[in-house]
């Protein structure tokens, strides 16, 4: 059975309705804290998930803290260029292999943390966010989509400056300030989704729709990113995987995020983020 697995308060859980259930609670111990081990046991996470009508709700999602569904994964991957309007927009070439960079491990916050942002070149990048249940190398186009646990949501935040500060750019650090990686709300397992290779992707800057596509419109499909990064790299169960972001982000038209923004960034089937915007003042000098 379909499943959607949190992380609240560094907790494993699942979520049915508006609830959360404490997953070591409901298996009677046998799962742990660690939402990356329950990766390790989808099967038994499958099965459990058709008995949560029987138990009893451990909260409500809504007064829960939740964290990134996988707080701390080996690798963090992210594929930029990865929609033809927004390689167009920033006047670059269709890729013709996928264009992957690191996001590192330490930006991932939960759905709902705040953004803390050094300079004012700070901008949003919704994305859809793949996590690997089964671990692999050299993964065929057709075995990928069994290698994934599930999917959720994550905004790939970018200092502008920094992302493009040396030459050649070096995306990695930009894009890893901490908090720079909200991800969430939790992971829904692939079986949830009609189908799960079209979902309509949205971002919004408090009321305005800044990005509105799908992501049918990936260049580089899940199954094609995972082909092409198992070549190289063994794909350990728990890592992530950022796909890349539609048209529409701020710097084309120089709207930066700023101090008290709410961005509310949503998936189809996949639930939404919301995170404000902060600007801290005491900056790194990285300006
Ligand atoms: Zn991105």
């Amino acid at each position: 059975m379909a499943f959607k697995l949190a992380n609240i308060s560094g907790k494993a859980a699942l979520v049915k309705g508006e609830h959360y259930y404490d997953l070591k609670v409901i298996s009677n111990n046998t799962f742990d804290e660690d939402t990356l081990n329950a990766l390790n046991r989808l099967d038994e996470l499958h099965e459990l998930y058709g008995t949560l009508d029987e138990k009893t709700p451990t909260g409500l999602l809504e007064e829960a803290k939740i964290d990134a569904p996988i707080s701390s994964p080996k690798n963090c991957y992210a594929v930029g260029l990865n929609y033809r309007n927004h390689a167009e927009e920033a006047g670059m070439e269709i890729p013709s292999v996928p264009m992957i960079f690191t996001k590192h491990t330490s930006c991932l916050v939960g759905p709902h943390a705040e953004i803390e942002m050094r300079s004012d070149h700070v901008d949003y990048e919704a994305e859809l966010v793949a996590v690997i249940g089964k671990s692999g190398k050299d993964i065929s186009v057709d075995d990928a989509w069994d290698h994934v646990a599930g999917l959720c949501i994550g905004q790939d935040i970018s200092d502008r400056v920094v992302q493009f500060a040396a030459k050649p750019p070096q995306f990695n650090l930009g894009k890893s300030f901490d908090t720079f990686g909200p991800m969430g709300p939790y992971l829904v397992s692939l079986d949830a989704l009609e189908n799960k290779e079209k979902l309509n992707i949205k971002c919004k800057v408090n009321d305005e729709i800044r990005q509105n596509d799908n992501t049918n419109d990936l260049i580089f499909d899940i199954p094609s990113i995972i082909k092409y990064l198992s070549e190289i790299v063994t794909l350990n169960v728990g890592d992530v995987i950022f796909t890349g972001t539609p048209g529409g982000v701020g710097v084309m038209e120089g709207k930066f995020l700023k101090e008290g923004d709410v961005l509310t960034t949503s998936i189809e089937g996949l639930g939404s983020l919301e995170n404000v915007c902060k600007r801290i003042t005491n900056h790194s000098g990285v300006e």
